[in-house]
């Protein structure tokens, strides 16, 4: 949108390997390549770590995030973590770099850091990157009206207390059992290409884009509010949600693309 504006980004085709199945150090081919073409102009690598969310709701193996850090390292680039997706659970990893066992320089948090209650966003980073920015009298240049609103960083505490109870763990394991277990029967229906489940996210791919309006029509109809984009029908339910409002979201779902209300209005 910005092209000539902005510093030029290169872009990597997404990561191959299925979170689910072995990994194959060939997805990391173009990653190295790219890295090697750019090398020294490259100042960071950003990427959305194990979920890739308005990319496709996409869960690919945590072996390509510890590769592509390491390709980082030697390339001397900082690595950049959007966890504003991930971060707080979601996956099953209070961060999904956990997975890899993995540090970014920088890490973006958001939605979850309040519970989506209210908008606050929080970038962290190491000291090594604080350092740049702020040594030698320098500040960090960036200053919206409402940065770090006084409101919104106490409803992020409040969020983050009730995370700290440690509950999470639990919410997410059986919401994942729930998902998979009401989501699977999905993958023998035709017109479905794939059925995934990763910690609080659960995705039903299509093989063609759905009928968005049609296919949103009938989950209203059906009393749930659920949001398809493209060729996918997921679910991230809240971690508070009973476990029979998760099933029932599922058994909606498998009904729509069991009576194709995913292409006309039914
Ligand atoms: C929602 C989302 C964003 C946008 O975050 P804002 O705080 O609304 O700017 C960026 N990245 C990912 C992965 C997201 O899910």
């Amino acid at each position: 949108l910005f092209a000539g504006l902005l510093p030029q980004q290169v872009f990597v085709e997404r990561p191959s390997c299925r979170f689910d199945m072995p990994f194959d150090p060939a997805s990391l081919d173009d990653a190295r390549r790219a890295l090697e073409h750019h090398g020294q102009e490259v100042a960071a690598v950003i990427l959305e770590p194990v979920v890739q969310g308005a990319g496709g709701m996409w869960f690919y193996h945590p072996d390509y995030l510890r590769g592509l850090t390491a390709l980082c390292r030697e390339a001397g680039t900082l690595l950049i973590f959007d966890e504003i997706a991930t971060g707080f659970g979601r996956t099953g990893k209070f961060f999904a770099a956990e997975w890899a066992g993995v540090t970014p320089d920088i890490l973006c948090c958001g939605k979850a850091l309040t519970g989506g209650v209210l908008t606050l966003a929080a970038t962290a980073c190491t000291g090594d990157v604080a350092r740049g920015i702020c040594g030698a009298g320098r500040v960090f240049m960036h200053g919206p009206t409402f940065m770090a609103n006084a409101l919104a960083c106490a409803v992020a505490g409040a969020a983050l207390d009730i995370l700290d109870e440690n509950r999470w763990q639990m919410q997410i394991a059986g919401l994942e059992a729930a998902m998979r277990k009401g989501l699977e029967p999905c993958r023998s229906l035709p017109g479905v290409a794939d059925v995934r489940v990763l910690g609080g996210i659960g995705v039903v791919e299509m093989e063609q884009p759905v009928n968005t309006a049609a296919l949103q029509r009938f989950f209203v109809e059906q009393g749930v509010w659920i949001r398809p984009f493209n060729r996918l029908i997921y679910l991230m339910p809240p971690y508070a949600s009973p476990l029979a409002d998760v099933s029932r979201l599922c058994a909606v779902v498998k009904e729509a693309v069991h009576r194709g209300a995913y292409r006309t209005g039914v």
